[in-house]
């Protein structure tokens, strides 16, 4: 199906982005990438009235790191993520990056349209939260920074406000003794995860000093298993401080029967991929170089 008529407008600037959105008002999205709002579109699920092209703003596709803060912008996409010195030292922004969807989709979906759709199968938002990102937003009454936490609040709803924009996404960089590990299960490569999780350690003198474990895929919103977490932390990793993390990740989650699978078969995966999740994260914590990709049907 074709959308329906839409006026379209290309910003050079993130105010003039704003100002656009804000004299617009109600019927305005912005668009990035194209890649999530398009098909809404084309299946006339949106009653839009006006775009504005936000994909040509420059800077905003940047990865930059200070001491140890790391701030990447909205636009960039999932590819550039891949192929960045960034994901080739922390390889959890590797795992995720490069098992988004297909190249097309990798080439020009941004690391902001994910955060931004309010879409719980999206990988980036359940990413984040294992690495405490804060998120950079601009609007009419200027800039402010939200937890990740909290920011995508229902179905499809986030915290942005009308007319503000997601500009950059800011965490930390892991430090020395930390391991991450993004891991999916995917019907194929141009499908969203059927269950995602992830999980990133810091372990000191064998014992684990932090824990965070995040679902993807796993309910109306992307979900902190804090319970996981403290399964973990302060404790020494064996078969059962696992078993027991990816219990509570499993108790935390909330899937639906749906075309990806039963409830209860994602119950399962999310169990299997906590396990493998935290496995890896290990390695890596320690040192070892992991490869790691989402699994497939
Ligand atoms: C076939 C297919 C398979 C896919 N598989 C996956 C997958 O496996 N995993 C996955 O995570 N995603 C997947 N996606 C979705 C897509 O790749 C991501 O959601 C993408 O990152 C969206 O980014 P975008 O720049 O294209 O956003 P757009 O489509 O341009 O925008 C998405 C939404 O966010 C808003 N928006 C965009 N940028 C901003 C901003 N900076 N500030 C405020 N609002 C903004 C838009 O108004 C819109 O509501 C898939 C998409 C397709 C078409």
């Amino acid at each position: 199906m074709y959308p329906a008529p839409f006026d379209y407008h290309r910003a050079n600037s993130v105010d003039e982005a704003i100002g656009m959105l804000s004299d617009i008002g109600e019927g305005a999205r912005v668009m990035a990438g194209g890649q999530s709002l398009l098909p809404v579109l084309k299946m006339r699920f949106d009653e839009l009235t006006d775009i504005v092209d936000i994909g040509r703003i420059p800077d905003l596709n940047q990865i930059e790191e200070n001491g140890n803060g790391v701030s990447i912008g909205a636009l960039t996409t999932h590819s550039c993520i891949a192929a960045s010195a960034l994901a080739g030292s922390v390889p959890i922004l590797l795992d995720c990056a490069s098992g988004i969807a297909d190249v097309q989709v990798r080439s020009r979906g941004t690391i902001g349209g994910s955060v931004a759709s309010g879409d719980p199968s999206c990988d980036w938002p359940a990413l984040l939260h294992t690495l405490d990102a804060e998120i950079q937003c601009q609007g009419p009454n200027g800039t402010r920074t939200l937890d990740i936490n909290g920011f995508v609040e229902d179905l499809y709803q986030t915290a942005l406000q009308p007319s503000e924009i997601i500009t950059g996404i800011r965490f930390k960089r892991p430090g020395a003794g930390s391991g991450g590990a993004y891991c999916a299960f995917k019907r194929c490569a141009p499908a969203y995860p059927t269950t995602s999780v992830g999980v990133q350690l810091t372990i000191t003198d064998g014992q684990v000093e932090s824990a965070r474990v995040a679902l993807g895929s796993s309910g109306l919103t992307p979900i902190r298993a804090q319970q996981a977490e403290a399964e973990l932390e302060g404790q020494s990793l064996g078969a059962g401080q696992i078993g027991r993390a990816a219990d509570a990740a499993v108790a935390a989650s909330d899937p639906v029967d749906d075309q990806r699978g039963s409830a209860d078969f994602k119950r399962q995966l999310i169990a299997h991929l906590t396990k493998r999740a935290i496995g890896i994260a290990e390695r890596r914590a320690s040192g070892e170089q992991v490869v790691n990709s989402h699994e497939y049907y």
